[in-house]
């Protein structure tokens, strides 16, 4: 495509940390750039022949193209593919070692998706392989973080994202959010008012954020939103960690639960249409590192994902990888490779990620009416989700006959309690607190249920439970 309209990012020298501007290239990997040379003989590297791997064939069973008929065909993943003509890629390839920013035949699917789905406004974007969202996360923290700094996130947030910070010696400052996620006018307030002296820190500009079904809220940032978002991230300089591991699975939208979905969209670009569109697409200074994962679309155990920046960015990020993951597994590579390149394509994968769209949209609807027919209402509400795998259910914890006697942590502590001996396991809120430390306040009572993985007999009759748990616990008749 012609790139040459689109502008380029901005530099972020004075956003790196100390440690991420003193890594260099590993002078091994350096050295592959001779091996262009025609006639080159290689006595050089450190890598093992394939002949010593005992791995001749994969074979693996998948959904054939069209997904909702449930055929399966058998990708035959043999170590010579390339060499006797049937693919790009082969297990001779992905069993030795790569690039630090995971195999070329891999890395141009994402670019390729990435291309499809988001297009990002300026001209020198790039991607690169991760061994999940969990890792990128913990590399970008080393990239931008010293010791003593804040990320911002929304008040609550994923519980994994603030336990990596600590050990790095930084902290989590929690924005106020509604049922859109993080709200900009409480952001750019936080910032304005910034006060190094007293906050004992520099003016924090790391911002991580989950847009679409954030955990635990399940909140979808609306188009207006993430424009206005984007308009403070400017105004104070900031970079965007972008987590997205629910983008896809945005469900159509609901209609109460007496009311049928509306149908599946019937086209790629209908479904594409559906999406809310990306930080990332709207990224013209090339501020937003983007983190997608293969977690929650095709499994978690693959420990695969990509990050997608701006080329200084990108270019820090894969000199990591270089000296720690150096790139995802080679098995769970070529395996995705086949099936997205070879197999599925990327008409195919739509077509799978509109199949989970459907199955996801199903059980939000079975807890739906579930938590409408057995919460209840008086103390109980919530906003249902648009996006995600979780429900966030608020608590009034004024109506509770302890509220004033124990503290909100205490009541929270007493409800999970009560739902146990009900037979029923959520999460509490406080667990997702940005600022652990600070007391919960009346405001902030909440469970998280998951609606994923039950069986849809069993998500109704957990929710049964819960409503039984809640009752006891505040005091109200059956
Ligand atoms: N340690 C030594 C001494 C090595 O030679 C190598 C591979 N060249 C490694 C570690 C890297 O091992 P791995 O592939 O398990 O990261
Ligand atoms: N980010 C968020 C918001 C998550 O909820 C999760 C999974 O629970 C992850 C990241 C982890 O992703 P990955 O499996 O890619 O490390």
């Amino acid at each position: 495509p012609d790139l040459n309209h689109k502008p380029l990012s901005k530099r972020w020298d004075h956003r790196l940390s100390a440690e991420s501007k003193s890594r260099q290239a590993t002078q091994l990997k350096e050295l592959a750039k001779y091996l262009s040379k025609p006639g080159m003989l290689s006595l050089g590297g450190g890598l093992p022949s394939s002949e010593y791997f005992p791995f001749e064939e994969i074979d693996v069973k998948v959904p054939a193209l069209d997904v909702g008929n449930h055929e399966e065909i058998t990708m035959q993943i043999g170590k010579h593919d390339v060499r006797e003509g049937k693919s790009a890629y082969d297990l001779s390839i992905a069993l030795n070692y790569g690039q630090g920013s995971g195999s070329a035949q891999m890395i141009r699917w994402v670019v390729e998706h990435t291309e499809i789905v988001h297009n990002p406004p300026y001209r020198d974007w790039g991607c690169t392989l991760t061994p999940g969202s969990t890792c990128a996360t913990e590399h970008l923290y080393r990239m931008f973080l010293e010791k003593g700094d804040y990320v911002i996130s929304e008040e609550f947030t994923f519980a994994t994202a603030v336990e990596t910070s600590g050990p790095l010696g930084c902290r989590f400052i929690g924005v106020r959010m509604d049922d859109e996620g993080m709200i900009p006018s409480a952001l750019d307030e936080l910032l304005t008012t910034w006060d190094p002296i007293s906050r004992g820190a520099r003016k924090p500009f790391l911002v991580y954020t989950v847009p679409s079904g954030q955990n635990p809220s399940g909140a979808t940032m609306g188009l207006e939103r993430r424009k206005e978002f984007y308009k403070i991230a400017q105004k104070h300089d900031l970079i965007i960690l972008e987590d997205e591991p629910y983008y896809f699975l945005q469900m159509q939208p609901y209609v109460g639960s007496d009311h049928p979905s509306p149908p599946a969209p019937k086209t790629h670009k209908e479904f594409l249409d559906s999406l809310v569109p990306s930080l990332l697409s709207m990224d013209v200074d090339g501020r937003i590192v983007r983190l997608d994962s293969f977690s929650k679309v095709l499994s978690p155990g693959s420990r695969t994902g990509w990050i997608t920046a701006s080329a200084q960015l990108i270019e820090r990020f894969t000199r990591h990888n270089e000296v720690s993951v150096q790139h995802p597994s080679g098995i769970s590579q070529i395996i995705l490779h086949r099936l997205l390149d070879e197999t599925w394509g990327h008409g195919g994968y739509l077509d799978w990620l509109i199949h989970l769209r459907m199955s996801y949209t199903e059980r939000r609807n079975v807890l739906m009416k579930a938590c409408e027919e057995h919460l209840p209402k008086e103390i109980a509400s919530w906003t249902p989700p648009a996006a995600g795998m979780f429900h966030w259910i608020k608590l009034e914890a004024e109506k509770h006959p302890m509220f004033g006697k124990k503290s909100v942590k205490e009541i929270e502590d007493e409800i999970l309690e009560t739902a146990v001996q009900e037979g029923v396991l959520v999460v509490p809120g406080s667990y997702f607190k940005s600022e652990a430390r600070k007391p919960l306040e009346a405001r902030e009572l909440y469970v998280r249920a998951n609606f994923a993985s039950a069986e849809f007999e069993q998500m109704t009759e957990a929710t049964r439970r819960l409503g039984v748990a809640l009752r006891k616990s505040f005091g109200l008749k059956e």
